[in-house]
């Protein structure tokens, strides 16, 4: 239909969305009524995440509508494995400053392939016109009382973080700075726009974790984030954070450890485990293929120290990436 009114093409998006090949049998009603219908069994609480990506604030404007897919549910996802829940169906608020049914296609694809991964299924959503802005709501599944918190952590926990933190920090300054060239370009910038939400491992953390948290804004903010919610302090051994190759090929020394501790965006979880339960987080470690790594210990206070290896405190420049800070 060549001279569709713009309208109608939004309307030939909207029913894009309807052609996905999971469907999961506790889903009554999806795309196409006034609202979807599903069934949440009697013995599982319901838990609901939602994250808003806008165009040049919480994506590059040259990141790929593919990327945007992939990220969009990604994120969601991953506070869905810091609450330690299933996945179990998604909502997308879509606005677009134009009809186009190419972007939205390849931008389906992106979401898609990361929803039959984690048996998601996009079940509605709402289509509009305006400035590039993708609002996802995830809906995920727990045992009743079983969600991860971020209260829990005790003086004495040792404070977990999985994989290797600050990559995607420095996928964005590679790509702003316009290295390509860089031998560590192309595995940086897949950490920044295809984020693995850790769904498995947070599962495993059942009973397990005392506290955690979804890696978003950098290690240290969110750390505050589990400190505040318990009423508890930190000391964080920097010498011990993981580092990857690429990202110390990435780095010069003087700021060895800031995209580490500050950098944001990076989708894993940090988290604080009872001492005494330490080898189930080195069986779950080698179970999941995951690496998770002991960065520090609960301390009493409200506030985090880090330390180097010879104890002396380090000063990070800031803890993390605010929206609206100056
Ligand atoms: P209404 O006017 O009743 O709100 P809409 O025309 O906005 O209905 O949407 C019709 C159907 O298409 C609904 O089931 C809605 O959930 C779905 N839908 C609209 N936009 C999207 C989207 N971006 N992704 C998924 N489903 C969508
Ligand atoms: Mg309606």
């Amino acid at each position: 239909m060549s001279n569709t009114h713009p309208q109608g093409e939004f309307e030939l998006i909207r029913d894009y969305f309807q052609r996905q090949s999971l469907q999961r049998a506790d889903v009554h009603m999806g795309i196409g009524d006034d609202g979807a219908v599903v069934s949440v069994p009697v013995d599982k609480q319901l838990v609901l995440v939602m994250d808003t990506m806008v165009a040049g604030i919480h994506f590059p404007l040259q990141t790929s509508a593919y990327d945007l897919g992939w990220k969009s549910l990604a994120v969601n996802l991953s506070d869905l494995a810091a609450m330690g829940a299933e996945p179990a169906w998604l909502t997308l608020a879509l606005t677009l400053p134009h009809s186009d049914a190419e972007w939205v296609k390849t931008f389906s694809l992106g979401l898609f392939a990361l929803a039959s991964a984690y048996n998601i299924q996009l079940i509605g959503g709402d289509t509009t016109r305006g400035p590039l802005s993708i609002t996802v709501q995830a809906h995920g599944l727990v045992e009743k009382g079983g969600a991860l918190l971020r209260s829990g952590a005790e003086v004495g926990d040792l404070i977990y973080v999985s994989g290797f933190p600050g990559e995607a920090a420095l996928g964005l300054i590679l790509l702003q700075s316009n290295l390509q060239h860089h031998p560590s370009y192309e595995h940086l910038l897949a950490r920044l726009n295809r984020p693995e939400p850790r769904l498995g491992l947070g599962r495993s953390l059942h009973d397990i974790a005392s506290a955690c948290i979804d890696i978003s804004d950098g290690l240290l903010a969110d750390l505050q984030h589990i400190l505040d919610a318990s009423g508890v302090g930190a000391e964080v051994l920097i010498d011990g954070l993981p580092l990857s190759e690429d990202y110390r090929a990435a780095v010069d020394d003087k700021q060895l450890y800031r995209a580490a501790l500050s950098g944001g965006d990076d989708y894993e979880l940090l988290f604080t485990v009872p001492k005494t339960k330490q080898a189930e987080i080195d069986k779950i470690a080698e179970d999941s293929k995951c690496l998770l790594t002991c960065i520090g210990e609960i301390t009493e206070g409200n506030t985090i120290r880090c330390l180097d290896a010879q104890g002396n405190e380090y000063t990070p420049e800031h803890l993390g990436f605010e929206h609206f800070a100056e």
